[in-house]
This record gives C-alpha cells, sequence and structure tokens, in this order.
C-alpha cells in the first residue's frame, strides 16, 4: 500500500513513522509512504502557500497554485489513487469506510490543509473526496492523515504480527461491528482483582460464549 503525503509539515510525521508497527511496515515493503513539501511548488519568490480569504473573515487559505502543482506532480506517481483532502467538512472516516476503500485502492494521495483550509477550486478540481476524522477541529491536516495510514495500514496482510488480530476487533464484522470484549493477562490475581475463572478454564466454547456477551 502506498501512501503520498501532502503537506506543509513534513517534520511532523517522523515520530510516527519511525517507531512500532509502521516503521515495521515501512521496513519489509508492506507499506510506502512519500512525503511532499506543498512550500517547494510554491511559485512565490517567498515561498507563500495562503492568502486572505476573499469575502473577508480571520485566518488564512492555502492559496491554489502551490497545492494544483504539488497534487498534479504527485498524481503522475500514484495514477491509480484517489486524491483525499482531510477535512472536518469531510464524511466520517469509519472502520467499515476503511474496509471498503481497501477492497478498491492500493494508492493514496492525503492533502493535509491548516489555517482556514485550502481554496474551494483546489477540491472542485482536483480532490476524488473529503474525509473527517471526527466532529471537531484540529488546526491542520497531520494528524488525520496519520490517523488515515495508521487504520488503511493495519489491513494490509503482513503488517499486523497475528493475521488474527485484526479480523477479530472492535468493529469487525465477525464481531458484528460491535465493540470488543475485555481482555486479561497474567497474573491471575492482581491487588485482589480476578481474572474471571471462565477465561482461565480453557473450555473453548465457554470462553467465546463469554466473549460474545461482554461485546458492547
Ligand atoms: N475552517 C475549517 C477548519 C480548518 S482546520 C472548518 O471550519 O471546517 C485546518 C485543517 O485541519 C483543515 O484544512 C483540515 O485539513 C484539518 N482538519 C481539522 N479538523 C479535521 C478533522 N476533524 N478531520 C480531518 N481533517 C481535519
Amino acid at each position: 500500500m502506498q501512501f503520498h503525503i501532502l503537506t506543509i509539515f513534513p517534520e511532523m510525521f517522523q515520530g510516527f513513522l519511525n517507531e512500532s508497527i509502521l516503521k515495521k511496515a515501512q521496513g519489509n515493503g508492506h507499506i510506502q509512504i512519500t512525503l511532499h513539501d506543498i512550500r517547494e511548488y510554491s511559485k512565490d519568490k517567498h515561498k507563500k502557500v495562503d492568502d486572505t480569504p476573499y469575502g473577508g473573515g480571520a485566518g488564512m487559505l492555502f492559496t491554489p497554485q502551490p497545492l494544483f502543482d504539488c497534487i498534479e506532480s504527485v498524481m503522475k506517481l500514484a495514477p491509480k489513487a484517489p486524491v483525499i483532502y482531510l477535512s472536518p467538512r469531510g464524511p466520517r472516516f469509519t472502520q467499515i469506510k476503511a474496509e471498503r476503500l481497501n477492497t478498491k485502492f492500493d494508492q493514496y494521495i492525503l492533502i493535509c490543509g491548516h489555517y482556514e483550509g485550502i481554496d474551494q477550486r483546489v477540491i472542485d478540481a482536483l480532490v476524488d473526496f473529503e474525509l473527517s476524522i471526527g466532529d471537531y477541529v484540529l488546526s491542520g491536516g497531520e494528524i488525520p492523515a496519520m490517523v488515515f495510514i495508521d487504520v488503511m495500514s493495519r489491513l494490509v496482510p503482513g503488517v499486523l504480527g497475528n493475521e488474527e488480530s485484526h479480523k477479530e476487533e472492535s468493529f469487525s464484522k465477525k464481531l458484528d461491528r460491535k465493540k470488543e470484549y475485555p481482555h486479561y493477562t497474567k497474573p491471575a490475581e492482581f491487588r485482589g482483582m480476578k481474572v474471571p475463572d471462565v477465561l482461565q478454564s480453557g473450555n473453548h466454547a465457554e470462553i467465546e460464549k463469554w466473549r460474545r456477551k461482554h461485546l458492547q
């Protein structure tokens, strides 16, 4: 799976991409992530990427030129990728949506906005769809892009060590899209709190029944 991230803050991705599961997934070639600095595409002599909104109001907007040039150049690298603008105005990104996208695409172009957002002409001309990670407003699209990459990467076979672990999980089909049952590990008793007997019984049918009962 390939991700192209368009951002004015590529450094923000360093910790996220260089630790844990995503680091490993890039190392063994399951996923590939390329950062593109929108500012480098600006034709302005000061590499400016923003300006004041027509109609007035607070804040700044990304101007069309750097984004158009950046997106069009990245589209050549990933011709089959949908161009996605992370935006609070978009439809909500959910596990079901992630699974659906996963059946259609294996490349994605992600635009991270800032300020008040981006010029509508970029959306009209080049964006395939918008996605929101929730009903709240962040200061930039970088964290939403990280959320998208993390969720999508876990769907790539081989990225999670144990192939079963993403199948039986909160929101999975296998759990009827419900939230997962509680988990316990050793020791069997900790500060007087005991692990339910049934989970220690070795009786798989009973364990399954207990887990089903404790889905939310
Ligand atoms: N003025 C906009 C908010 C801009 S927030 C509005 O009222 O809708 C700045 C940037 O952060 C956006 O361009 C977007 O890329 C990102 N962003 C903020 N909240 C987000 C969310 N819930 N989901 C996805 N992206 C978000």
